[in-house]
């Protein structure tokens, strides 16, 4: 359902004296995957590694530097404005903060009813009900402000919004990273639903890899603009080939039952460095156990190791 090949977004940001000195922050910088229909990728990595912007740009809410995005046969990034226009309802966005991402100033129902009306619809408020059924509410939530609704509810609205105009694609950027803890599973059961239910297909933005491999089917491991790792879930998450793969995998928190909290397993080494001055060769190389001298000065390039497993390693097949 969705092909990204080559996909560039670069942002210019001056410096220097009089801001003359043009420098490129790689946000996305060269990805390449495909998600099936009916499908949930997941896509981790640390704050800063180009995650949500890699999202915004395949739904063309950032215009690519280059590459390509096909939403089923059409190639999205070369859609003139208006035709893309008529491709975007099929094309939605569910962000972390569901308090700044609804309108203060409008009621629930004016907040569903909004893209309902600018498509054209007749039959708005029996929508606006069946919407708020689907995503756990009713219609006494329908009168109220988004300041008068929980976390919870208010990301439950954003949802019902995301699905007036019957998406097939939906790219969820941290969707219960904002929430309660006692929270955050009913929506993810909820999006797990309506996945189910609508026949949706998702992005799954996440810094949470629990949460990923609740959900996903696929997975892709994002460092510094790239994907350094992809596959299925159960085969990157078992048996992870990139070094960058296994930190973050050491790093889940363990919930330990002994002293009854959470104890971190193993602490990510290291920052991850700016993605403006990006390392040589291989990005990971500066925090990498397993850094060689090729590793400073080659960039790796992607490679299956079997059968839709990618990894962007020098030493791949030795891990
Ligand atoms: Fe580590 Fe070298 Fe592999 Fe990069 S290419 S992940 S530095 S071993
Ligand atoms: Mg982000």
């Amino acid at each position: 359902m969705i092909r990204v090949e080559h996909l560039k977004k670069y942002f210019a940001i001056k410096q220097g004296f009089l801001r003359k000195r043009t420098m490129w922050l790689k946000a996305v910088d060269d990805v390449s995957f495909e998600i099936k229909k009916g499908e949930t990728f997941g896509l981790v990595g640390e704050s800063g590694s180009g995650k949500s912007t890699l999202g915004r740009t395949i739904l063309r809410l950032y215009e690519p530097t280059s590459g390509k995005v096909y939403f089923g046969e059409t190639e999205i990034t070369a859609l003139p404005k208006e035709e893309l226009k008529k491709i975007r309802p099929k094309m939605q966005m569910i962000y972390q903060d569901p308090y700044s991402s609804l309108n203060p100033r409008l009621t629930v129902f004016d907040i569903i009813a909004e893209p309902l009306k600018e498509h054209g619809y007749e039959h708005v408020r029996d929508r606006i009900l069946e919407l708020l059924e689907a995503v756990g509410l009713s219609e006494e939530h329908a009168n109220k402000y988004p300041d008068e609704l929980s976390g919870g509810q208010c990301q439950r609205v954003a949802i019902a919004r995301a699905l007036a105009l019957d998406p097939e694609f939906i790219v969820l950027d941290e969707p219960t990273s904002a929430l309660d803890v006692s929270v955050q599973a009913q929506v993810l059961n909820l999006l797990e639903d309506l996945k189910k239910d609508l026949r949706l297909t998702y992005l799954f933005i996440s810094h949470d890899l629990g949460v990923v491999r609740y959900l996903a089917d696929k997975v892709g491991v994002m460092y510094l603009g790239k994907i350094v790792e992809s596959g299925d879930i159960n085969q990157v998450f078992d048996h992870p080939k990139h070094p960058y793969t296994k930190m973050l995998l050491e790093s889940i928190p363990i919930p330990d039952p002994k002293v009854r909290s959470i104890r971190r397993h193993k602490i990510v080494r290291g920052e991850i460095p700016s993605p403006l001055t990006p390392p040589s060769g291989c990005r990971f190389h500066p925090r990498c156990p397993y850094a060689k001298d090729i590793c400073k000065k080659e960039e790796p390039e992607m490679i299956e190791l079997e059968r839709g497993h990618f990894v962007r390693c020098h030493f791949a097949e030795e891990m």
